[in-house]
């Protein structure tokens, strides 16, 4: 089977099935190489129901979460979206397709990650940097929609203060062996929160999350 073939498998097997069903989203899915993320040993495991190494003991999250993460920050096309934990790239990838007319900004603690993220992610609309990210982006916010793909016990306040007013934060919450997927919403009255399901996370390491 060749990647393409693959790539609409995972669409039509794995995200559609379970629960995935904004079009952008899927048309992200749909559209974008995954494999170009993966080192070359494992290319050919790309498209495969379950997350994969990415070095640095860190990983590329398993395709079903990457879109539900996504489909939970009910993106427009005009957004600027902040990921923070930008491993592979693929995720900030799948942003970049939706936000066309908007911004994203990713960032990586693991410098040589972050430079073999930058090396692939061939869009205008993503700047990639190096450095904690608990603390987000100051100079960038505020944010439509942040996204922190790496758990920790709770939500870095910094995070919480960039957020837009409207704006969407979605990241799993919990300790080293189980988290829940958290959705918070800044509004007028103050902070709404939702829960999404039991999902496992690299640790988010930082100023504002787990220290090491
Ligand atoms: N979104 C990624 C998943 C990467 S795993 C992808 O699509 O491949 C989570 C990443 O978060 C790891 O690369 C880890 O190094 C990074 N990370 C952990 N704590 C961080 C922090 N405080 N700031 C920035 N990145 C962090």
């Amino acid at each position: 089977m060749d990647f393409a073939s693959e790539r609409q498998g995972m669409v039509d097997e794995q995200l559609i099935p379970r629960g995935i069903t904004d079009p952008a989203v899927l048309a992200a899915f749909r559209s974008v190489p995954r494999e170009k993320f993966i080192d070359p040993q494992y290319q050919k495991l790309a498209y495969i129901d379950a997350p994969l190494t990415i070095g640095e003991g860190q990983t590329i999250s398993q395709p079903f979460t990457v879109a539900m993460m996504t489909q939970l920050l009910e993106l427009k096309t005009t957004d600027r979206v902040l990921e923070v934990g930008t491993g592979s790239g693929y995720q900030a990838a799948i942003l970049a397709e939706i936000v066309k007319d908007g911004q994203v900004f990713t960032i990586e603690r693991f410098a040589n990650l972050a430079t073999k993220a930058e090396k692939v992610l061939d869009y205008k609309n993503v700047k990639v940097s190096v450095g904690d990210g608990t603390r987000g982006l100051p100079d960038e916010a505020p944010f439509d929609a942040i996204i922190v793909t790496a758990a920790a016990p709770k939500i870095p306040q910094p995070l919480i203060d960039q957020l837009a007013l409207g704006g969407r934060l979605v990241m799993p919450v919990g300790g080293e062996w189980h988290q829940e997927m958290i959705r918070i919403r800044k509004e007028k009255e103050g902070i709404k929160r939702e829960r999404f399901g039991g999902y496992r996370f690299v640790p988010l390491i930082g100023e504002f999350g787990l220290k090491k």
